[in-house]
């Protein structure tokens, strides 16, 4: 019997899980991914005492031009499952914004080997949106929320969008989607005083939150590290007030460490790629929306598969290609040490 082709890398690692960013745009503008407004400006102006070197990231968004169509993405998720890949998340940019997004995850739910579906938003178009996603086949969904604060959650994200995610959230629970994670960057000075409303919130609601370290994909090259709050001292103060118990590990290549509540509901997670970095066990791809296919969200080349795509590639090369690609998947990151690079697009480019 002859083996199914794979998609392993040089270390080892093999690769199931792809992020397909399907637009660059966005609605928002969080001040730790796009900080463009004059409220996270004035916030990192405070904090600078030592200029980082780097320029800020020059972004345009991408002509449409530029943006791989349905017909391409789909194809792509096709051949990546034949290699394997079991997981896909949508995400961008805002995913909401792409016009008739439930036609793509139509076509990716029906896509047989396909074990997880799911979809990273900031929620704002969602109430519009979710009963065609559903219909579509979409089950799993994950919100992007860092504050539980009207005025806090504006000077974050740049919109007073706080009532619309919450109204968000309340809707993908109706409409049946599991598990509904919502998903907080935790950055010290700005919404560390939140962690413990937000992981009432959790348990109120019966959610899994997800707290994530901020890390350097900004587009203002703004991070820096006393700006991170370590996962372990978010764990901390949550202790303080609750009884957790770890949940157990159902994937080696889980990021986040999961921990419920003596009551049993709601669930936390730390996700905490800058102070425990997981790197060894990470099996993701990821597909940034004009069709370049990136080994780690810190990788500092991105390899062109729209002009293979374009250019009359068979499966056959297509396959090929992808299988050399992830050969280059870096073991690691190198975020904090001397040779660290900045990835030349920020995060709402790649694809979180
Ligand atoms: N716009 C959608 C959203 O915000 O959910 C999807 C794309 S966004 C880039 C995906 C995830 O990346 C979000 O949960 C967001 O909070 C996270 N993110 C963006 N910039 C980040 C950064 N610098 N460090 C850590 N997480 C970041
Ligand atoms: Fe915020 Fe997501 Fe938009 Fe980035 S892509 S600015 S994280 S909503």
């Amino acid at each position: 019997m002859t083996k199914a082709p794979s998609l392993i890398d040089s270390h080892g690692r093999v690769l199931r899980d792809l992020r397909v960013s399907i637009t660059d745009r966005c609605n928002f503008r969080c001040l730790y991914c796009l900080p463009e407004t004059e409220a996270a400006q004035n916030f990192y102006r405070g904090r600078w005492a030592n200029l980082p070197d780097s320029q800020p990231i020059a972004w345009k968004w991408q002509p449409k031009s530029k943006i791989l169509s349905f017909e391409e993405i789909e194809r792509v998720v096709r051949l990546a499952v034949s290699l394997g890949i079991q997981k896909v998340r949508l995400t961008g940019g805002e995913p909401l914004l792409r016009q008739n997004l439930e036609e793509l995850v139509a076509r990716i739910a029906r896509i047989p080997g396909i074990t997880d579906l799911a979809l990273t938003t900031n929620g704002f178009l969602f109430p519009q949106k979710g009963p065609a996603l559903r219909d579509a086949g979409l089950r799993r969904i994950s919100f992007s929320m860092d504050s539980l604060d009207r005025a806090n959650f504006q000077k974050i994200t740049g919109r007073d969008g706080l009532e619309a995610v919450l109204q968000s959230i309340g809707l993908a629970r109706e409409l049946g989607m599991h598990p509904v994670k919502v998903n907080a960057v935790i950055i010290r000075g700005i919404n560390d005083h939140e962690i413990e409303a937000l992981a009432e919130f959790a348990r109120e609601q019966d959610l899994a939150m997800r707290f994530i370290e901020f890390m350097p994909l900004d587009s203002a090259r703004a991070w820096l590290k006393e700006l991170v709050m370590p996962g372990r001292e978010i764990l901390q103060r949550l202790q303080a007030r609750h009884t957790l118990r770890p949940a157990p590990r159902t994937n080696p290549s889980e990021t986040a460490q999961r921990w419920s509540f003596a009551d049993g509901r709601g669930e936390l997670g730390l996700i905490s790629p800058v102070s425990e970095p997981f790197c060894g066990h990470c099996n993701r791809l990821r597909l940034t929306a004009d069709g370049k296919i990136r080994t780690c969200l810190f990788s500092v080349v991105e390899h062109d598969l729209r002009t293979r795509l374009r250019d009359g590639a068979t499966d056959a090369d297509l396959i090929a290609y992808l299988q050399s690609v992830v050969l280059q998947k870096e073991d690691r990151h190198h975020i904090g040490e001397p040779d660290f690079v900045s990835p030349e697009r920020s995060m709402s480019c790649i694809g979180g």
